[in-house]
């Protein structure tokens, strides 16, 4: 991984630590994993000094509405809850109302178009699968948080904390699957191409899975199939009429026929076969990985910088992180732009699950 050993370096303490609901535990989540992952410079200010970017305007969680909407649309049983585009404007205007108590305006109307967004997306989504009622709802929308122990001392090391989707059960097959709901900004041939080996949902299909047997929700004998991704991509639907063919959408000319100009697809579902080999597999590499975490919290391993044009671009702390590497200020800069945080407040769970 490119860090090194070193010897005599501060231990990092990590407030967040001292918020850990769970026996004092440290807590994990996938996103702390990811950024763990992707660069430990941006993770030490996000996840151990407990700093985020100061925003003008409070961030519209929308996947977190996304989320919830289907929750409310997906309830335990054979049959559909409420619609998902009620939900969203209930959710939103709620969202909305709270952020105005505390003096926020929509001045540039970002907000009102993710409003506008989340309507459309879901009215689509209720166009394209209906019902849904091949589906039986065994579990939704689940926080889950399950202490997981040293692999060595067989002592409690941490805790992982989640949100797990739901566990949909095929009335038709009778295979048990784990849906994903992803929101993402385009749907290609690329879209499906990690989900064999996605860390994000090996987080799910380990620990969130263990507690769904753990706690009941799931028989012994209830056998899961896989994980089901649900995505929807972000846009307004076109509006020209169109026919399904297939259960693919085809968009039609003002005379009726099928036009050459199609939109890339709104919604894919993909199921991913998943059993007890890759469940080990994905809980190795969590553990590995929590193991530099702590490696890292300790000063044996260095808090690395991955600088590339895979991490920087999307990095929050771009523009801290090169006045550090220029030699200048850039704790003033840290002072002037960021705020304090609690990545395990509960909300924050949410919200960092809901991609
Ligand atoms: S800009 Fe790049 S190297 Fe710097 S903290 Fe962000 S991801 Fe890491």
């Amino acid at each position: 991984m490119g860090a090194t050993k070193t010897s005599g370096r501060k231990r990092i303490k990590r407030r967040s630590e001292l918020k850990a609901k769970s026996n004092g535990l440290p807590m994990l989540r996938n996103s702390e994993r990811t950024s763990f992952r992707n660069c430990r410079w941006a993770w030490n200010l996000s996840f151990n000094r407990t700093l985020q970017p100061r925003t003008a305007s409070p961030p519209l969680r929308f996947g977190t509405l996304i989320h919830k909407s289907l929750a409310a649309h997906y309830i335990p049983g054979k049959k559909r809850g409420e619609s998902p585009v009620v939900a969203f404007e209930k959710f939103y205007n709620e969202e909305l109302k709270i952020q105005e108590k505390m003096g926020f305006r929509d001045e540039d109307g970002k907000w009102q178009d993710a409003g506008e967004l989340g309507i459309a997306m879901m009215t689509n989504y209720l166009d394209q699968y209906g019902a849904d009622d091949q589906w039986e709802v065994l579990v939704t929308e689940q926080p889950f948080e399950v202490i997981v122990n040293h692999p060595d001392t067989g002592e409690p090391w941490f805790v992982f904390v989640g949100v797990i989707d739901g566990a949909w059960r095929n009335l038709g097959t009778k295979k048990i699957w784990i849906p994903d709901h992803k929101t993402t900004s385009g749907i290609g041939p690329t879209t499906v191409k990690h989900l064999v080996l996605d860390d994000q949902a090996g987080g799910y299909w380990t620990w969130g899975v263990d507690w769904l047997y753990e706690k009941g929700y799931l028989k012994p004998n209830q056998k899961l199939a896989g994980m089901l991704y649900n995505f929807m991509r972000k846009a307004i639907p076109d509006e020209r009429p169109y026919k399904m063919r297939k259960g693919v959408r085809q968009y039609l000319n003002a005379d009726g026929t099928v036009s050459k100009k199609q939109p890339s697809p709104y919604f894919l579902r993909q199921p991913i076969y998943r059993d007890e080999m890759d469940k080990q597999a994905a809980r190795t590499r969590a553990l590995l990985d929590y193991g530099e975490v702590e490696m890292v919290r300790q000063g044996i391993l260095t808090v690395n910088k991955n600088p590339g044009w895979m991490t920087c671009p999307n990095c929050w702390a771009i523009d801290i992180c090169e006045l550090h590497e220029a030699g200048h200020d850039w704790e003033d800069m840290v002072r002037a732009t960021t705020q304090e945080w609690d990545p395990y407040a509960e909300h924050e769970i949410y919200a960092g699950e809901s991609r």
